[in-house]
């Protein structure tokens, strides 16, 4: 059976690295391992006056390059180790961006469906309450990620503040505008994702302009990559998909009216027939289309269905959306994969300027944000193709020999680990 625990699937894709860059034992030891774990109870009242107790996790993965820096998911099936993998994967992220910081994550099991907005606000401040003395802008900055939003960020903000004593807006990113969030970081996930598919079609001699898409999950960033290929690049997206199934149609959808569609009945799949052929999440990744864009969850593309896959372009905008073993035939069928902390390192960014904005007391202007993300994004995307092509790796190997590489020179500088 393949592996398809999203840590064993983190820690195999470390081992493979720590060999390609002869890493002592007791190096690629630290490295496999999250530096601190917190797991909290948190007591939230509900509507209905009863008091139900949610668990949540907030894993510090390791802060050699700077303070820990990750999302926070509110999702039914968290388990510890889909945060540890998660966390490790922001720890390379940030560190392939060079950013000055290190890597965590959160999660609280929870259905955000079928909670109210104020029971949803009394959970959000609850985790806060839980883990305050552990996070803060010179240790631990969460930020959105699956099911959590900007609004649930002013919440937390505002509740660490309360904490603390003190307005710290820097405590939390991916907050609104107005209350310290940066310009620009709501369609960043994506946005990145598509400067990464630009250098990429490129690269391969794709004309973007008559290129196909196929994009599965619907959520904030499978949504805005849609709207970015076609409006940026005038690509058609035939495929989009959510958890409940997709719609497909060959001369491209009414990226508009999916969107009603979505928000109205909260499922893509309920779209008007006249003009849209249902299709399962199963058959939208093995579509004849130029470019697949996975921009849900984990273990979407297997060892089962990746010699099906007939894109030329996989973007991960999702975090861990492909096996080892997956990764291994897409390879060699020549697939170009643009690797999820690669691909997804948009949020982030536009995080850590949030975080500089913040520190600074100033606003950039949204071209301000979308210059400097663009020049980050490609530049990354050219360190790990230049990787690839000098060391004969795959992309998601090139993109982990790079951000390791980096992290290891921090702790030895730190004085955590000695070289010999
Ligand atoms: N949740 C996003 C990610 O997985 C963004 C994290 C952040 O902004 O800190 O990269």
């Amino acid at each position: 059976m393949e592996e398809l625990n999203p840590f064993e699937i983190a820690r195999k894709q470390l081992d493979d690295c720590a060999k390609i860059l002869n890493l002592s034992d007791d190096v690629r030891e630290i490295l496999r391992n999250p530096m601190r774990e917190l797991h909290v109870s948190i007591p939230v009242r509900m509507d209905d006056g009863s008091t139900k107790v949610f668990k949540g996790f907030r894993v510090q993965y390791n802060d050699a390059k700077g303070p820990m820096k990750g999302g926070i998911r509110f999702h039914p099936e968290e388990t510890i180790d889909t945060v540890r993998a998660l966390a490790a994967w922001m720890t390379w992220k940030c560190s392939l961006l060079d950013l000055p910081l290190g890597g965590g994550k959160g999660g609280v099991i929870c259905n955000p469906k079928e909670l109210s907005e104020n029971e949803l606000e009394r959970l959000s401040r609850g985790y806060i309450d839980k883990i305050w003395q552990f996070i803060g802008p010179n240790k631990d900055v969460p930020a959105p990620d699956v099911y959590t939003t900007p609004q649930m960020m002013a919440w937390m903000m505002d509740e660490f503040s309360k904490l603390t004593g003190s307005n710290e807006f820097g405590c939390i990113t991916g907050k609104p505008v107005c209350i310290g969030g940066s310009c620009g970081r709501d369609d960043a996930t994506a946005r990145g994702g598509i400067y990464t598919i630009r250098e990429a079609a490129k690269e391969l001699g794709i004309d973007l302009s008559k290129a196909t898409v196929a994009i599965q999950g619907y959520g904030n960033a499978g949504c805005n990559a849609a709207f970015l290929c076609r409006d940026l690049f005038g690509s058609k997206v035939v495929a989009i998909s959510d958890s409940k199934g997709g719609i497909y149609n060959k001369d491209g959808l009414d990226l508009e009216l999916a969107c009603r569609v979505k928000s109205d009945t909260r499922t893509v799949t309920n779209s008007p027939r006249d003009t849209t052929q249902k299709i399962s999440n199963e058959e939208l990744v093995e579509l004849d289309v130029d470019i697949l864009i996975t921009a849900a969850l984990e273990n979407v593309i297997t060892k089962e269905n990746a010699p099906n896959v007939k894109a030329k372009i996989i973007a991960e905008l999702a975090n861990g959306p492909t096996t080892p073993e997956a990764d291994e035939i897409l390879y060699k069928n020549g697939v170009h994969v643009i690797p999820d902390f690669l691909c997804n390192a948009g949020g982030v960014t536009v995080s850590y300027f949030e975080m500089v904005q913040n520190i600074d007391r100033y606003c950039w202007d949204v071209e301000d944000v979308y210059k400097r993300l663009d020049d980050r994004m490609t530049q990354a995307y050219h360190t790990v193709l230049n990787a690839s092509k000098t060391y004969n790796l795959n992309m998601r190997q090139a993109a982990y020999v790079v951000a390791v590489n980096r992290v290891v020179e921090a702790m030895q500088l730190r004085g955590w680990i000695k070289m010999n």
